[in-house]
């Protein structure tokens, strides 16, 4: 039996992955994605599509000719010190290149290879599955040129989400094709909870393709009994994470009534404080993680652990000298103090998630989300006390709760704004109501005043329609899903004002540093937002010309006007004076990495012609002011964070 699993992470492999009998697709994929051959056709295929202007290509020519470092800048990604900026040029520049795919693959979605939701029709499906296409291309060859498939009849794939399914019914119909008499398994034993999978062993196309399904499960009779206390180390370079979760029972408050994430669990075991139990499991952690040599990181997968647990391991982290950063999600608390956040934080601790939903009493209530009314000042203390201490508070808000009127909304919103602006690196999940089977509004609909529509009585376990009788005016399910967007969108760009473009490029790259794990990373490594840098610059200083920058950003024109450029570090338009545009344009197209900044423009000035001895006074002062503009441009970009730079002397 073969193993075929697909972790999301790019560049990093779970540990055995390599082993003869487990296929890594997610790593091969991505490798394939961004190797430097596929990007070249990529990026061919696009100029002869959409006949983009010189600079544009020009600029898809930089990437190339930059792959290597930044394929190396990923690689590097955990060294120390960690060079935030660079990792985010990086992300970047693989989010562009993802991003051009997607225009050429207009099937899939903006960051992965997915793209089958099982409301299409079985038709499109198989249509979908049987084109060619870059995806199909890159499966064809993982197909006649891995050994992996070699002697063998038995395959099983292991996934973690719904829309893996393309994958899935991609390759299990190619193997079909090319192998006689094999037999291929689906394992949802470690599916996302959220969803419902049981429709997968019904399903007439997923019949075709697929013999046994495994662990299939969610129906209030049949629960998933997969063992999820399973530790993961994930290993790159030098550098270990461990994924675990603290106990394998229902989060210790399990009454939210949206909530169907502790259904799963066949015994009503949860962990409310720091008994003996808890004591326990965190003892062996600590000799866990004390055996594992080169541990750098922790993340707890449990939904809510409870403060005075956390406090408890923390202070264990301390007395055993263990030097790791942590991450996870608890329930606001008192016990959040600044005395106690001083502690988490001291052991490590820097991603810490609460599930704050909304800040409306009345909402909360409805959901049954706190165990006593937290105001939202005393709200704003706890996110206050994690900031001052060097914790990245991370909230889950929800908005869209049944009944909840656009003046409930907003207020949530609101306070979610205003705690972006005011903490250090302050993030969030804007969800947007949904319907689950096995929660209480599902359950008991005439308490929340809505009639459920379910067009999938037997099969789907979210997402299912309602219509809200209660009295307000509310956002619609279109609108709910834009502010979603626009608020994600906000975690990238400083603007009050985001027009459409920007929110959805904003979500996009949301959804890739997500689904990708690199958001939570950043949030372990990171003291302060590297979306948002602020730079103060009146400061300007020319003594940035001397240090060196080992690469520049993408300034990419894709439309045809003369001095607007898009930059793909930030997704902004710059526009630049007319004046400077010519040497501008040369600059970033020979920037040589090796030598300094000012070097680097002096030979643009050397190539212009530009002196200041020049004898003409007319043209002294023509070129000193060109001189200037452009010098002082360049530095303001680097100092905007619009240029990349690394700051190190050589
Ligand atoms: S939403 Fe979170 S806190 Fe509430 S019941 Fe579910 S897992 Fe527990």
């Amino acid at each position: 039996m073969k193993k075929i699993i697909m972790p999301s992470t790019f560049g990093k492999q779970k540990n055995g992955a390599k082993s003869a009998n487990t296929l890594d697709l997610g790593s091969l994929f991505w490798e394939h994605i961004f190797a430097k051959e596929n990007v070249k056709f990529l990026f061919d295929k696009y100029i002869s599509t959409y006949k983009p202007t010189d600079e544009f290509r020009n600029y898809l020519d930089f990437i190339i000719a930059n792959l290597d470092i930044t394929n190396a800048i990923k690689d590097d990604l955990f060294s120390v010190p960690f060079e935030e900026k660079r990792s985010l040029y990086c992300f970047k520049v693989y989010f562009f290149i993802l991003s051009i795919f997607n225009k050429i693959n207009k099937n899939c979605t903006i960051t992965l290879p997915y793209g089958v939701f099982f409301k299409h029709p079985i038709e499109d499906i198989e249509h979908f599955i049987a084109n060619k296409n870059i995806i199909s291309d890159i499966f064809d060859k993982i197909l006649s040129s891995n050994r992996f498939f070699k002697d063998n009849n038995k395959y099983i794939f292991k996934i973690h989400w719904e829309n893996e399914s393309y994958v899935v019914l991609l390759l299990a119909h190619k193997m079909r094709k090319k192998f006689d008499n094999i037999d291929i398994s689906v394992d949802l034993g470690d599916v996302n909870e959220q969803v419902d999978f049981s429709f997968w062993k019904t399903h007439p196309l997923l019949n075709k393709y697929i013999d046994n399904f495994e662990n299939v499960y969610y129906d209030d009779s049949s629960q998933n009994e997969s063992d999820n206390s399973n530790s993961i180390v994930i290993s790159s370079n030098n550098y270990k994470k461990l994924v675990t979760r603290l106990f394998d029972t229902r989060c210790f408050w399990s009454k939210c009534s949206f909530c169907s994430i502790n259904s799963r669990f066949t015994s009503e075991k949860k962990v409310e404080n720091l008994d003996e139990y808890a004591v326990q499991n965190i003892d062996k952690l600590i000799a866990n993680i004390k055996e594992t040599k080169d541990l750098s990181y922790l993340i707890f997968t449990d939904e809510a652990i409870e403060a005075s647990v956390l406090i408890y391991f923390a202070e264990q982290l301390l007395k055993h000298k263990i030097d790791i950063k942590w991450s996870v999600r608890s329930r606001f608390s008192d016990r959040f103090t600044i005395d106690n956040c001083r502690v988490l934080a001291k052991s490590g601790a820097r991603f810490l998630g609460f599930g704050l939903e909304s800040v409306n009493q009345r909402i909360l209530k409805l959901m049954n989300k706190r165990e006593k009314e937290y105001s939202k000042e005393e709200l704003n203390n706890i996110f206050e006390n994690c900031d001052k201490t060097g914790i990245n508070a991370h909230a889950y808000f929800m908005i869209g709760f049944p009944s909840e009127t656009k003046q409930e909304t907003d207020e949530t919103i609101e306070f979610i704004d205003y705690q972006l602006k005011n903490r250090k690196y302050f993030t969030y999940s804007a969800n947007v109501f949904y319907l689950m089977k096995g929660s209480d509004v599902y359950k008991h609909p005439e308490k929340y005043n809505i009639k459920i529509n379910d067009k999938y009585e037997d099969s789907k376990l979210s997402d299912i329609s309602f219509i809200d009788n209660n009295p307000g005016e509310k956002y619609t399910r279109n609108e709910l899903a834009y502010l979603s967007r626009k608020a994600y969108a906000k975690l990238f760009f400083k603007e009050e004002d985001l027009d459409y473009a920007t929110v959805q490029m904003g979500y996009n790259f949301w959804d890739f540093l997500d689904r990708t794990g690199l958001f939570y990373e950043h949030k372990l490594v990171n003291s302060y937002n590297p979306y948002l840098s602020k730079v103060n610059i009146d400061k300007l200083s020319d003594g940035i010309l001397d240090q060196h920058f080992k690469l520049l950003p993408l300034f990419i024109t894709s439309d045809n006007s003369k001095y607007e450029y898009y930059n793909i570090l930030n997704e902004r338009r710059i526009s630049i004076n007319e004046n400077i545009k010519d040497i501008f344009i040369f600059f970033v197209t020979n920037f040589n990495p090796n030598i300094t900044l000012r070097e680097n423009i002096n030979i643009c000035f050397h190539k212009f012609h530009i002196t200041e001895n020049n004898q003409d006074i007319t043209h002294v002062t023509k070129d000193i002011y060109k001189k200037n503009l452009f010098e002082k441009y360049v530095i303001k970009l680097i100092k905007d964070s619009l240029l990349y730079s690394s700051v190190k002397n050589k």
